[in-house]
């Protein structure tokens, strides 16, 4: 199995392996990890005849090598590919084939990516676990009596198992960087509006962004760069700023918040003592931040009012699952939406539509976006003097599947750290720490969150933070 692009490039090249062969590595792995649930659809025979045909034009001297020529890639599924099926892993969906590609995936596939399957996830991206899924909950491949994080956990364990080089999830919340946190990979979330969400079934369209799973950090923003920039079908999408390494300073000043790291247990114990290893090597800089107590409630309130608009589209109508024998049109409606949409779904749509209802609009949706204002302007001004936030990316490891699931409201509070970063629109990327000295298979990983469309400078802090 070769782990990053450059490494299979050069084996295909010097006839070590083929790539026919990395696909069928891949087909293996996917196989051999099925307890784990990950995929929800997986294309193994067209992925090996992709491979097949790229090998037998290397052999013609044919193959234009383009920059992900034969590397794997998964996509959640909630990420439209052309003629293959798309269900946000609700069964409102189920059947479903896109018509379009989302532009993330066209640039992929112009790059010579090819798609190895759709990962599993929670309904339309609404979770922190993966078990809020049409198709059954997902599984962490180091222990399968745990979950793997969520809402992307299929696309984490997708490239933790080898299935995948690289995969494809969507970050509202925290649904990239949480499930790599909790499958020792890497999970990079990128600034608002930097890759096109045309494509991208919508949670909260002011929070949503296509992120990148991987384990190798060139090799995802390799990724990012080929898909990210202006695209005509998406008006937030925006170009970001290139800033090169040499704009960093050679020995960064990240900053971080102490009550952020406050508490007990082993997870919080590996945190803090992360924090002090870094501390070792950097400048950090303590920084209050009294706003922690308002980041869920804020993200609640304005993603799930986002949700309840942007899923009105989905009527039995237009598109997926319909119910049988309505009496009338409001009876098929309110069926097919009762029906085909799970229980954390509908709990959002109908905790959005009280915000947004005209008796506590200004109470709830007006207040919370005055609060997303005061977040921006003081993290910009932490981020002045400071080329990057380091935060815990949640307050409590990959928990066992099915605990918390009475108790909903601490799943919501384990999100804490990892929404703030889609509140700001800032990137932010998790990262695995290393040289822990930990007894049990479960790592640490950091969020870095960085200055608004500075990803390139983020990638650079990442690689110096993780060694
Ligand atoms: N866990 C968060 C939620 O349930 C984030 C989800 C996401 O990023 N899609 O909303």
């Amino acid at each position: 199995m070769y782990k990053t692009i450059t490494s299979l490039h050069e084996a295909v090249l010097s006839g070590e392996t083929t790539f026919e062969n990395q696909v069928g590595f891949h087909l293996q792995q996917i196989n051999d990890n099925l307890n784990t649930n990950a995929f929800i659809h997986i294309f193994g025979e067209e992925a090996i005849k992709t491979a097949k045909k790229l090998d037998q034009d290397l052999k013609a001297g044919m193959l234009t090598w383009k920059k992900l020529t034969g590397v794997c890639i998964s996509l959640k599924d909630n990420i439209c590919y052309q003629g293959h099926p798309c269900s946000a892993g609700s069964k409102i969906l189920e059947g479903y084939k896109s018509p379009f590609s989302a532009t993330a995936v066209q640039n992929l596939l112009n790059e010579g990516a090819i798609i190895i399957g759709t990962t599993n996830c929670d309904q339309f991206g609404m979770g922190s676990t993966s078990q809020n899924s049409h198709y059954g909950a997902v599984k962490n491949g180091i222990d399968d009596t745990l979950i793997a994080g969520g809402s992307s956990g299929g696309a984490a364990v997708s490239v933790q198992i080898g299935g995948s080089m690289l995969a494809l999830g969507s970050d509202t919340g925290g649904s990239v960087r949480q499930p790599a946190a909790f499958t020792n990979t890497i999970g990079f979330k990128p600034s608002y509006g930097a890759v096109s969400r045309y494509g991208l079934i919508a949670y909260g369209s002011s929070f949503d962004q296509i992120g990148v799973v991987g384990t190798d950090y060139d090799d995802i923003y390799l990724a990012f760069d080929i898909m990210s920039g202006i695209d005509i079908h998406d008006s937030t999408s925006i170009s970001i700023e290139i800033t090169s390494e040499n704009n960093l300073k050679s020995k960064p000043k990240f900053s971080y918040i102490p009550a952020m790291f406050e508490g007990e247990g082993a997870w919080m114990e590996g945190n803090q003592k992360a924090l002090e290893s870094l501390k070792e090597q950097f400048e950090l800089v303590p920084f209050d931040f009294e706003y922690i107590k308002y980041l869920v409630p804020t993200y609640y309130i304005l993603s799930t009012a986002e949700a309840s608009s942007n899923l009105s589209r989905f009527d039995g109508v237009r598109y997926g699952y319909r119910a049988e024998n309505a009496k009338d049109l409001q009876d098929m409606y309110i069926r097919s939406r009762s029906e085909g949409f799970g229980t954390e779904v509908k709990k959002r749509i109908m905790i959005g539509t009280f915000v947004l209802s005209e008796g506590y609009f200004d109470a709830y949706f007006t207040k919370a976006l005055k609060i997303r204002r005061l977040l921006v302007n003081r993290i910009n001004e932490i981020l002045y003097d400071t080329d990057g936030l380091i935060m815990p990316i949640s307050t409590s490891g990959p928990w066992k599947l099915n605990d918390k699931i009475t108790d909903p409201t601490q799943i919501y509070l384990s999100d804490v750290y990892t929404v703030l970063a889609n509140l700001v629109g800032m990137p932010a990327i998790s990262i695995p720490i290393k040289n822990q000295n930990q007894s049990s298979d479960i790592h640490i990983s950091l969020q870095i969150l960085g200055k608004k469309n500075h990803d390139y400078s983020l990638f650079n802090l990442a690689k110096l933070a993780s060694i």
